[in-house]
């Protein structure tokens, strides 16, 4: 008998962590019997999978791993992301080159065009991570309470979050929280997240209801919200 030959595809695919949107390859072959997931190093995500299997299979698959996949992307972003001086940092929706001066005290110096960093380059990371974490905190406050004040609801309490894969949220005792990040998009996508954050103290689910109210709160939300996925591997990447 002879061997059959052995069929190969490659297609690609799409999955949602939280806010993010991802894509991988997905490699089937008739050779396969069983699913097969890998994360490399540089954070590219592969999937191997039977030749004919329906895509419900390999996103439940999928979904059941995306802990893992976080934690994979975490680690490659901190490998990856190289903090030297001339690199693009996003900062309110453009980009500025970080000027990093070796003699200059170690402080950070925002300029119109540019972020400069003194000290040596090891520090740039820690400094300037929290140089962005304190304007956030200062900046989402502002736009929080200028917002509350427009629509008229009662100002929520504040929380500034470092998490890996959300951009905000409303806990069931009304804290509302941001992600630090934002600092990095632009101020429409940062109206949206603080707005979709307020319309959860109406409603709680993402209903068709929920959206209407977002689109009360914001008219014209839905281009930010596209605009925040697309970029969130950038505003992610530290
Ligand atoms: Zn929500």
């Amino acid at each position: 008998m002879r061997a059959r030959p052995i069929l190969r595809e490659i297609e690609q695919g799409e999955l949602w962590l939280g806010e993010r949107r991802l894509v991988y390859t997905l490699k089937r072959s008739s050779a396969r019997r069983t699913l097969m997931l890998k994360v490399s190093e540089g954070g590219e995500i592969t999937v191997n999978a039977p030749l004919r299997m329906a895509w419900r299979h390999i996103e439940a698959f999928l979904n059941q791993h995306a802990d893992w996949i976080k934690q994979r992307l975490e680690r490659a972003s901190r490998q990856t992301f190289c903090w030297r001086d001339g690199i693009e940092l996003p900062y309110l929706g453009s980009l500025r080159r970080l000027s990093i001066e070796p003699a200059a005290l170690p402080l950070v110096f925002p300029l119109a065009d540019r972020i400069l960093v003194g000290g040596d380059e090891g520090r740039a990371a820690v400094l300037v991570t929290d140089w962005y974490r304190s304007e956030a905190a200062r900046f989402l406050r502002e736009r929080l309470s200028a917002h509350v004040a427009r629509v008229d609801y009662p100002m929520p309490r504040f929380r500034l979050t470092n998490a890996t894969s959300r951009w905000g949220s409303l806990s069931p005792t009304g804290v509302l929280s941001l992600n630090w990040r934002l600092l990095k998009a632009s101020e429409a996508e940062i109206d949206y997240v603080i707005c979709h954050e307020l319309a959860h103290m109406r409603v709680p689910n993402h209903s068709s209801r929920f959206w209407r109210e977002v689109a009360a709160l914001y008219p014209g939300f839905e281009a930010p919200k596209a605009k925040l996925r697309q970029n969130a591997a950038l505003y992610f990447q530290f």
